[in-house]
């Protein structure tokens, strides 16, 4: 069985939906994870802000007002008044259950409850449409069986033995619906995989059930190899290596989430990256082969804060860098990028929320240098140390970009900059240019 999952955009409005209701229909049996309506998750999380700050009327407002939203989809999306009927008595269901959690008093239980209702209401607009087209499709609640544990991580063995029950109680339908993103935590309670979570659902579901394939479908023919928001000519990767696709992922390929690629590495389940616009466009395929000697694709991710620490006196003796990560250990601060010499070391982070605790702790070992608004540059492939000259080649093109950092070694697939944010076009076009021109 294929997983197939659909991003918000590919389901963002009737058209859409029954767009993708087509490409799901006939052939063989599949599994079908879909996110929310675009813009949906959005709306509920200002729901949850508003009631956040006690206020009832603005929640009320917006809640009005995507209800009205979602019963225009319903006339628009069904032709038969039966299933008119049927999917307007769901939308208002699920609406008057959100004005009733509203009117309960605030809890971060309340707000998941809220936040999880974009994916029930898509699968089930979805699930009633390919009924209307007579389809065999048969609809699972995620919250049955996508479970995190007390550490939220995805209970993996539990996931796949429910699953594997339930897919046996429910046998011999062609099409099987379920909603990404939504989970029970250790409490029971509904809960979530983090924002963009449902390439995660979709990988879990797909190593559960040991798929032939992991099909992730959004509005782009695939991962390309530079940021086409920067440069011109970006070309989809053919096929990437699941190591290859996981730097890109984490660095700033926004087309799949960066948690997607370990189930389904671990499982060895290739993960294709499909455009639901183009469906005949070939796409990337992540495996685990690796293509000799090629250099894929670069990445930028910005919002990066640098950290220098620099103590003649203790640095690089034996105890002093494990000071140093209990910090950002403490102050649960994860670090991208990390480089050392005999009077300092140099970190990277992507969230700075503890940055003055963190800044604070560090003073007692030397003096500190922080520096926002950077960017990691993330050049990805096959660079073994034995291949001579690729890291000279890629330094070269960054000659005329002010770099702070330069990360190589780590992995056998990357070399990493940190550049300023306002030099991230510059060097982005500069590699482009050197790499893959020609
Ligand atoms: N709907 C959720 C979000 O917007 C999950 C997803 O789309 O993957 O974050
Ligand atoms: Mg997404």
């Amino acid at each position: 069985m294929k997983v197939m999952k659909f991003g918000g955009t590919s389901v963002g409005n009737p058209q859409r939906i029954q767009h993708v209701a087509k490409l799901i229909s006939g052939g063989d049996a599949k599994f079908v994870v879909l996110s929310a309506m675009s813009g949906t998750t959005n709306t509920l999380i200002e729901i949850c802000d508003y009631l956040a700050r006690d206020n009832r009327l603005g929640a009320g407002n917006i809640i009005s007002r995507l209800e009205q939203t979602y019963n225009e989809h319903v006339s628009h999306l069904y032709s038969k008044a039966e299933y008119k009927a049927k999917a307007g008595q769901f939308i208002s269901e699920t609406f008057n259950n959100l004005r009733k959690l509203s009117q309960m008093a605030y809890t971060i239980s309340i707000r998941r409850e809220i936040v999880s209702q974009g994916e029930i209401l898509s699968t089930h607009l979805m699930t009633y449409y390919l009924e209307e087209c007579d389809e065999s499709v048969c609809l699972l609640s995620a919250l049955d069986f996508m479970k995190i544990g007390a550490d939220r991580e995805p209970d993996e063995l539990f996931i796949s033995e429910k699953l594997r029950e339930i897919l046996k109680a429910h046998a011999g339908y062609n099409i099987y619906i379920t909603q990404g993103f939504i989970c029970r935590n250790v409490d029971g309670e509904t809960d979530n995989l983090q924002r963009g979570g449902s390439d995660y659902t979709a990988s879990l579901i797909g190593a559960a059930i040991g798929a032939e394939e992991i099909q992730i479908w959004t509005d782009i023919d695939g991962m390309h190899n530079n940021d086409p928001r920067y440069v011109e000519n970006t070309k989809p990767v053919k096929q990437l290596n699941f190591d290859e696709a996981a730097e890109l992922a984490y660095f700033g390929a926004k087309i799949l989430h960066p948690t997607c690629i370990l189930p389904a590495k671990f499982a060895s389940i290739p993960v294709r990256l499909l455009n639901t616009l183009d469906p005949e466009a070939e796409g990337t395929i992540i495996n685990n082969d690796m293509e000799q000697g090629k250099i894929k694709a670069i990445a930028a991710k910005d919002g990066i804060t640098a950290i220098r620490i620099c103590s003649s006196r203790m640095l690089l003796a034996s105890g002093f860098l494990s000071k140093v990560f209990d910090i950002f250990e403490h102050f649960k601060t994860s670090i991208d990028m990390i480089t050392t010499s005999e009077v300092g070391v140099s970190m990277s982070i992507d969230n700075p929320e503890h940055i003055n605790e963190i800044t604070h702790e560090l003073r007692k070992y030397g003096t500190v240098d922080i520096t926002n608004n950077m960017c990691i540059i993330c050049v990805v492939g096959d660079l073994r140390w034995g291949n001579v000259g690729y890291e000279s080649l890629i330094t070269d093109a960054m000659s005329e970009v002010p770099v702070r950092m330069i990360s190589y070694g780590g992995s056998p697939h990357n070399i990493s900059f940190l550049v300023k944010q306002e030099d991230k076009e510059k060097a982005l076009k500069a590699l482009s240019k050197k790499l893959f021109d020609n």
